[in-house]
């Protein structure tokens, strides 16, 4: 069961899209975890997760 991402988590995943689509990378952490947030892309959709299992998660319809 993923975990409810509250307001941090999301804005989290803010920063962390911003200076993707700004610098192409981004070394924007989780704030549960601490590690490091990557993006998975396939062709309907994208998702913003840490690498932790059950962690930050946020998928989204759309490029
Ligand atoms: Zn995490």
């Amino acid at each position: 069961m993923a975990m409810k991402i509250d307001e941090k988590g999301f804005n989290a995943v803010d920063i962390f899209l911003k200076e993707i689509s700004e610098k192409g990378k981004s070394d924007t952490v989780c704030p549960y975890c601490k590690t490091r947030l990557e993006l998975l892309t396939n062709n309907t959709s994208y998702e913003v997760k840490c690498q932790t299992q059950n962690c930050l998660r946020e998928t989204f319809r759309g490029i």
